[in-house]
């Protein structure tokens, strides 16, 4: 069988399923089955395909249409400028999740050495793709799961900035140490009674621990809150991305904690997704 015939049926199984972008995804699922790029695949599409690779194609294909994610299957998600290792113990990073970096260079221009806190820091998304743009930025990112600390790393080694980072398990509350420039976070925040309604991919394999933000979904976020006041420099950034819904409450937590809100922005889809603060 032929690259072209084997997509295609790949992608009919799909959207039988279905899955939104089965195309795309049956391409993927083939530039990975047979360890080339999706380029490679649209331009050898009568290439043969041997009966090994078919066989693991059909595999990603049936994983595929019981809603697995493409990121868990081919273990890497593109996010800022760099491509991340991902497994099925991090939240896969989000074009969302983009605004706080976007803000970061945007506010950082002028700085040097500044010190950089990332709570939760997951798969490293956020607080290494600054540190591969900021050459003389430190960071320090924590997280309570230990899977993700090792995932944050390999990603520190692959994007070359790991001498510049330092990771600690702890959780939010109990963790201590330093002062800094600037905090980023993005807790989780979905209500625990929601998660069932999120997009399948999601509820299905996405781990509840970096998605539960409790019942009102501002649990984290009053911890990150709390946290970021006592370990910010003063006049330090503090920049959180948030539930749709949130924006109002999450303004009064901080100004409670005495942040000054600079801006808040909207993702893609129009939803209030990102706050821009500094501790005064
Ligand atoms: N934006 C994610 C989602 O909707 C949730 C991320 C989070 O809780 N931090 O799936």
């Amino acid at each position: 069988m032929d690259i072209n015939l084997a997509i295609s049926q790949g992608s009919k199984i799909l959207r039988n399923k279905y899955i939104p972008n089965s195309q795309l995804d049956a391409e993927i699922l083939m530039a990975q089955t047979i360890n080339k790029d999706r380029n490679y695949i649209l331009l050898n599409f009568n290439t043969f395909l041997n009966k090994k690779d078919l066989d693991n194609f059909n595999k990603l294909i049936e994983e595929r249409s019981l809603g697995k994610p493409v990121a868990h299957l081919i273990n890497r998600k593109f996010f800022w400028s760099s491509e991340f290792f991902v497994t099925n113990n991090t939240l896969i990073p989000r074009p969302d999740t983009e605004l706080i970096v976007e803000n970061v260079l945007r506010l950082t221009k002028q700085k040097n050495k500044i010190n950089i806190l990332d709570i939760g820091v997951g798969s490293g998304c956020i607080l290494l793709s600054i540190l591969k743009e900021r050459h003389n930025f430190y960071g320090t990112g924590i997280d309570i799961s230990k899977k993700c600390l090792n995932i944050s790393k390999i990603n520190a080694i692959n994007l070359k900035v790991n001498t510049r980072l330092k990771l600690y398990k702890s959780d939010v509350d109990k963790f201590n140490l330093g002062k800094y420039d600037l905090i980023v976070s993005n807790p989780p925040y979905i209500k625990s009674n929601k998660i069932k309604y999120l997009e399948r991919d999601v509820a299905n394999f996405e781990p509840k621990l970096a998605l539960d933000g409790g019942l009102d979904g501002l649990s984290e976020i009053r911890k990150v809150i709390k946290k970021s006041s006592e370990l910010i420099k003063k006049n330090g950034m503090f920049i959180l991305e948030i539930g749709f819904d949130q924006k109002n409450k999450v303004i009064n937590l901080l100004n409670k904690e005495g942040f000054y809100i600079n801006s808040t922005q909207k993702d893609l889809a129009k939803n209030d997704r990102c706050i821009v603060s500094t501790k005064i």
